[in-house]
């Protein structure tokens, strides 16, 4: 049996990384006020359609979508935006707080061509900062996925930032993008040929060098935007700038979503991987009004986890928990020592293993070797008859013998010397 293609089980040696990542951006986003949110991995498939956009590959031939027993299109969720829009609308959270901050992180669903760094169910860690139509709420949300990629050891990045401008000025743009590139229809690409028709935008993310040139010497966003959309990011600019944040301005970065308006933003690592986008986010004042709420805007940005972990430097982020004290047995009927050394071990917090293998004293020990332990507390005939407790320090091989009236004293020395 294998799993499906593009999943993956994320097994008890990687899963330290999983749990070291959520413990430091639940600080890092508790700090920041953000709270964490949990909606459902489906949802029901119009959500998607009314969001994402019609003309996006997400839309086009990534969804899993079925039908339930009542006939129902159901969705795994492809991305975390429009579920938590639909959130904040059907829980009537506007009510509250005009600005909430919430964040999430969860598996997501997308039928693509499986490879490093991009499969069928990934990962996002994503926050929504909504509520704000303030430049610097765009500077609040990048902060935090920069201070997120410092905690986590994450080094080479570069930040790539856009205006995509207002619904109008894109399709004035998009309209003279089109016409610009259908004179050069049979010099592009295959697959921007094919978007040309109905996703022409996303033509500028072609990776294809003869496509490139072609666009090099198009029309540029910039000059359809106004005064607003220029003002905007000229104060998000300067945001970066104040706060020494290093940024490329991009003007081919266009999101895969159709949601977004003014700034459009992406962290990419400088690694030669071919998936090297980690993080993607930006701006989407009309969302929340589309799908039926109050009118909202905000802003907030998705990471990969799959892809966050292939770039963290991570033998310094994490040490092997080497501390265990293992216990050894031969005499399990008698189990009540055991029970009360147990109890030690929780009110002391330590973290032991109980041997529960039915083999000789021997080979107990020998596991404790090979697990790494600490040290091994035997208890055997001897131990039960004149209540004490064999302690063995593995790797200095001393054993000492502790009358376990002492042992409460014992464990609390235990603790003060495998601290330091
Ligand atoms: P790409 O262009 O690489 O397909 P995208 O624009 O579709 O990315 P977003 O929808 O912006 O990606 O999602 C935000 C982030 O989620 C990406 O930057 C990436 O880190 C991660 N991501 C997206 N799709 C996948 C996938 N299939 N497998 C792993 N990670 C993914
Ligand atoms: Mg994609």
């Amino acid at each position: 049996m294998e799993p499906l293609r593009g999943t993956k089980d994320i097994l008890p040696e990687e899963i330290r990384y999983w749990q070291k990542i959520y413990e430091i951006v639940t600080k890092i986003l508790t700090q920041n006020n953000y709270h964490e949110i949990r909606t459902p991995i489906i949802e029901n498939t119009e959500l998607f359609l009314r969001s994402i956009g019609s003309f996006t590959d997400i839309i086009n031939k990534e969804m899993y979508t079925f039908h339930d027993q009542s006939s129902r299109s159901i969705t795994l969720r492809p991305e975390g935006t429009a579920s938590i829009t639909r959130s904040f609308i059907s829980n009537k959270l506007y009510l509250g707080n005009k600005i909430q901050r919430l964040w999430y992180l969860g598996p997501m669903f997308r039928y693509e061509r499986p490879q490093k760094g991009r499969q069928r169910q990934f990962h996002q860690l994503g926050i929504e900062c909504i509520g704000s139509p303030m430049p610097i709420a765009e500077i609040e949300v990048i902060r935090i996925a920069l201070k997120i990629l410092e905690q986590l050891n994450v080094e080479k990045w570069s930040l790539e930032i856009n205006s995509i401008g207002n619904t109008e000025e894109r399709l004035k743009y998009t309209n003279d993008l089109k016409s610009y590139l259908n004179k050069y229809r049979n010099d592009l690409d295959e697959n921007s040929q094919k978007r040309l028709e109905d996703n022409a935008l996303r033509i500028l993310d072609s990776k294809n060098k003869k496509t490139q040139e072609i666009l090099n010497n198009g029309p540029k966003i910039k000059k359809y935007l106004e005064t607003s959309s220029l003002q905007h990011f000229e104060i998000v600019c300067n945001y970066l700038n104040q706060l020494n944040i290093k940024y490329n301005i991009n003007d081919k970065l266009i999101r895969g979503l159709d949601y977004y308006n003014y700034t459009a933003f992406e962290i990419q690592t400088l690694n030669q991987n071919q998936q090297n986008t980690i993080c993607g986010g930006g701006r989407y004042d009309n969302l929340i009004k589309q799908l039926g709420g109050p009118n909202t805007p905000s802003v907030g940005w998705a990471i990969g986890l799959e892809r966050l972990i292939l770039n963290m430097e991570q033998k310094s982020l994490i040490h092997k928990n080497k501390k265990i004290i293992y216990i050894a047995h031969s005499e399990i009927s008698q189990a009540d020592m055991i029970w009360e050394i147990i109890n030690l071990m929780d009110i002391y917090q330590l973290t032991f293993e109980l041997d529960i293998s039915n083999n000789n004293l021997n080979k107990q020990l020998r596991k404790a070797n090979q697990l790494g332990a600490k040290l091994c507390f035997i208890i055997s005939n001897n131990e039960i008859t004149h209540q004490y407790v064999t302690v063995k320090w593995l790797d200095t091989s001393t054993q000492q013998q502790v009358p376990l009236y002492q042992l409460n004293n014992y464990l609390k020395y235990i603790k003060f010397s495998l601290k330091t």
